[in-house]
């Protein structure tokens, strides 16, 4: 019993410390939200306002066009 507790923690652990890695937000150029058609850049106010949870990043603009969303006309990116 003691062992499977122990991987249980290992295993949380790791996960934790894959959630958490700081290039992810750096990297990313575009953001959209899996709620809506419309992609931005990462300091944009309708950026700011997409939840965790439905967050999508994209390196190239050209990958967010090709996934099918179009660019914001706040933010023009
Ligand atoms: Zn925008």
């Amino acid at each position: 019993m003691k062992r499977l507790a122990l991987i249980l923690l290992t295993t949380l652990l790791l996960t934790g410390c894959g959630t958490t890695t700081p290039t992810q937000s750096s990297q990313a150029a575009y953001v959209a939200s899996s709620t809506s058609a419309k992609f931005h850049r990462p300091d944009c106010q309708w950026a700011h306002k997409i939840s965790a949870g439905n967050k999508i990043t994209f390196s190239t603009r050209e990958e967010a066009i090709k996934k099918g969303y179009e660019p914001c006309k706040v933010c023009r990116p």
